[in-house]
């Protein structure tokens, strides 16, 4: 059995680790006991990969053994790739889902096209020593008004043409399939 440490106080992303780990009896994925009283990691780089790997590290010394890390967000083109690795702070430090994706919907006013892409990078390792960086993307679209409300972040506004629908409008199960998570998550455990 190997066990992963997941460095997250998102239980969206949380939901979703654990359900990728069902296909896998031989991996068991925990968050990293004590999470919340360590000292929060500064997520300062430029690039989700950056970020992944700053919070990784940051954490993996609290870590008994294998510990990963997400960094991920929107890309809109529209927005030059905004918010990006700023995704979870749109709306200022410490936003609501909900305060991110009305000035989401605020800044695309009467915007197109609307294409957008969800990245995932996930940075997997072992005290200091880097095992593995995984990354995830999904082409998509944003809508101009949230439809569904499961999942998290921005899966409302978020339309996937194949399945004609938002993610917020799919089972779990059926985002993870093709998600950028979903993505990153299947490399990693591939790797182990
Ligand atoms: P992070 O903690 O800096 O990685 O923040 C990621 C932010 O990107 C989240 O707070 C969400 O706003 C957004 N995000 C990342 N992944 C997803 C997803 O799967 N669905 C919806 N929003 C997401």
């Amino acid at each position: 059995m190997t066990r992963l440490y997941a460095a997250t106080g998102n239980p969206g992303k949380m939901r979703e680790f654990r359900l990728a780990a069902e296909g896998h009896p031989e991996v068991e994925i925990e968050p990293l006991p004590g999470y919340p009283q360590i000292r929060p990691c500064l997520e300062d780089g430029g690039t989700f990969e950056e970020n992944a790997l700053l919070k990784a590290r940051h954490y993996g010394r609290h870590a008994p053994g294998l510990l990963f890390a997400d960094d991920s967000g929107i890309e809109v083109d529209a927005l030059g790739g905004a918010p990006g690795v700023l995704s979870a702070r749109f709306a200022g430090l410490h936003a609501t889902d909900a305060a991110n994706n009305r000035v989401l919907q605020d800044v695309l006013q009467g915007v197109h096209p609307r294409t957008a892409r969800f990245v995932c990078v996930i940075a997997l390792v072992e005290r200091d020593r880097v095992r593995g960086v995984f990354r995830g993307a999904v082409e998509g679209l944003v809508t101009d008004e949230p439809r569904g409300s499961s999942g998290f972040g921005y899966d409302p506004l978020f339309y996937y043409p194949p399945f004609g629908c938002t993610f917020g409008e799919l089972t779990p199960e059926r985002k993870l399939e093709v998600s950028h998570r979903g993505q990153a998550l299947r490399a990693m455990l591939k790797s182990l």
